[in-house]
């Protein structure tokens, strides 16, 4: 897969994303293209697009003045596609991988999308302990990450404040 870079409304790039990606925030007009591949088209919901290789975001994002986005239960779940750690399947709690019981905190790299089933089976023990290992290793969203998270979410209302926040209204 082409990875196609995203430009702020003001031209200063800002991160890169999917080709897919890219096209989905095209056709919802999110993002113009600003460069694209010259010999290549693609489709894409009956109509044809010029494969982006430089796309720029309609609205100017104001990315926060700090390092990492905060933590939050829901930034945890968004950020792992909603997407249990343990099994694949659909996630819908927070899970401690060292718990709580443990010393383990709320951080991004301490927590993980879980489903309640697993996240109920492993219960107060570290993955190792509960022979269950991780298919995903945790990392902590970038504000870049946090915009792009944001611009994909379907259901804005749906979205943490730290994401709300890095979005200009
Ligand atoms: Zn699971």
């Amino acid at each position: 897969m082409r990875d196609t870079l995203v430009l702020n409304a003001s031209f200063e790039p800002l991160s890169t994303v999917t080709l897919n990606r890219a096209v989905v925030l095209v056709l919802t007009d999110k993002a113009v293209v600003e460069q694209a591949h010259p010999e290549l088209k693609m489709r894409a919901a009956a109509v044809e697009l010029p494969v982006p290789r430089v796309i720029r975001l309609c609205r100017y994002v104001r990315v926060p003045f700090r390092r990492h986005a905060p933590w939050s239960r829901r930034g945890v779940l968004i950020r792992d596609r909603n997407k249990c750690a343990y099994c694949g399947r659909r996630a819908t709690t927070v899970d401690h991988v060292v718990p709580r019981a443990q010393g383990g905190g709320d951080t991004w790299l301490n927590t993980v999308a879980s489903c309640a089933a697993d996240n109920h089976r492993k219960a107060d023990r570290t993955p190792e302990q509960a022979g269950m290992p991780l298919l995903f290793e945790p990392f902590v969203p970038t504000p870049s990450d946090a915009m792009l998270f944001a611009l994909a979410a379907d259901d804005r209302s749906a979205l943490p404040e730290w994401l709300t926040q890095s979005v200009a209204a």
